[in-house]
């Protein structure tokens, strides 16, 4: 092995960080831990009869295509297929405006890799998506975060982290919204919101990222327009993923845009992996073919409804009194928010070992480097007594560690 393998590197390794969320996985197989901690959806909700049967036919009667090499813009029946279900729900595109990534965690990446020179400037909700901090942070950017309240990223903060750029002849590269049930709080953008930061971002030629991976998991309360359909003039770039209504073992995901921003996309996916698995796109493309995707997303949202509904229960029972929590309309998350002098990263591994509970430490979402008094909860991937338990666990901890 050679000798100075630390000087060798390059400055964006160098400055990457390992994710807390992945290294808190290394816990999972410790037995009795209950996880509150990874965005996994429940096991239960995967496919698996649907799938054995279509990976057969699949293999049957197209292996030939499947096992290829396949194009960088994706499957052209599963580009269709997700063209017409965005149709059917009234936002209109065709399959030149989508492409196929490896899942959206790749489209993440790929538009960093489009946009990002070091230093450049991305706005961001405080807190937001651990994922995508890393990604615009593997590039060099600089992100601006923007405090967020129950109906999503503050527009008046908004409009003073743009203008500010603005005096100092600078604009974003583009601002970073998960408007439908937000990692990590669960907060869902009012219609008005989202409006507003429309407006701000034509007023300020900046474009959005309207990253979508849980909109399609409401469980109560109105569907909201995307941004993308309210914009309606290509300035929204959506992400879309079948992590969380599918499998996320597929890896597949998808960008819907203006074909000018998706082909410079292309271009820079042909370089980190020619194509996503045209194995598995086929697969998901007949699964959607025969009709399979709709009402399993109707069984997944009756199945994590109950676990969320019983797990604000089981907060409110259990959990201490000066600690808050967001009550989501969907998705797989919420927040809880303790008292200011609370540090949840420092009592994570104390929280395992005497709890045996898992939460992620709200911190890494906050790109200023605070909300140490925060943690991020999932309900869906643990069954409902074992949220109960969980909660009743995590209760009786942070009760103790809150009378010291
Ligand atoms: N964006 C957001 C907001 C997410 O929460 C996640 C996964 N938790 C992703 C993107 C990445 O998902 P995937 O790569 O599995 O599509």
């Amino acid at each position: 092995m050679i000798t100075d393998l630390q000087n060798i590197l390059s400055t964006n390794i160098k400055g990457m960080k390992r994710s807390a969320i992945r290294e808190l996985l290394k816990f999972l197989g410790q037995p009795g831990l209950i996880s509150f901690s990874g965005g996994f959806p429940s096991p239960l909700s995967f496919p698996i009869e649907e799938l054995k049967s279509i990976i057969a036919e699949v293999m049957e009667n197209e292996a030939a295509f499947a096992l290829q090499y396949g194009t960088t813009e994706g499957d052209d029946l599963l580009r269709t297929m997700l063209a017409n279900r965005y149709k059917a729900n009234g936002i209109d595109v065709t399959k030149d405006n989508i492409i196929i990534t490896t899942a959206s965690q790749q489209a993440l990446d790929l538009i960093s890799k489009m946009f990002i020179d070091p230093g450049d400037d991305v706005i961001v909700g405080l807190p937001s998506y651990l994922g995508a901090l890393q990604a615009f942070g593997s590039y060099g950017a600089n992100m601006i975060g923007i405090p967020m309240d129950d109906e999503g990223e503050d527009p008046n903060l908004m409009e003073e982290a743009l203008k500010d750029l603005a005096s100092k002849g600078k604009k974003p590269k583009f601002i970073y919204l998960i408007p439908d049930f937000q990692n990590p709080t669960g907060i869902t953008m009012s219609e008005r919101r989202r409006k507003e930061m429309l407006e701000l971002a034509h007023k300020y030629d900046v474009l959005i990222l309207e990253d979508s991976p849980y909109r399609e998991l409401r469980y109560e309360g109105e569907t909201q327009r995307t941004l993308y359909e309210l914009d309606g003039t290509g300035q929204v770039v959506i992400l879309g993923t079948f992590s969380k209504i599918f499998c996320p073992g597929f890896r597949i995901g998808w960008v819907v845009g203006n074909p000018d921003v998706l082909d410079k996309i292309v271009v820079g996916k042909q370089a980190t992996d020619l194509c996503t698995p045209p194995f598995t796109q086929r697969i998901a493309a007949r699964y959607m073919e025969k009709g399979y995707l709709d009402p399993k997303i109707e069984d997944i949202k009756k199945m994590y409804s109950v676990k969320q509904k019983v797990m604000l229960e089981s907060l409110e029972k259990y959990m201490p009194e000066e600690m808050k929590w967001t009550h989501p309309q969907g998705g797989l998350f919420l927040m809880v928010t303790g008292p200011e002098d609370l540090d949840t990263n420092a009592l994570l591994l104390e929280c395992i070992k005497e709890a045996n509970v898992a939460y992620v430490a709200g911190n890494s979402f906050f790109c200023n480097g605070k909300g140490y008094n925060t943690m991020r909860l999932n309900f869906s991937y643990e069954s409902i007594e074992t949220n109960i338990e969980g909660c009743k666990r995590l209760g009786s901890f942070f009760k103790k560690v809150l009378q010291k």
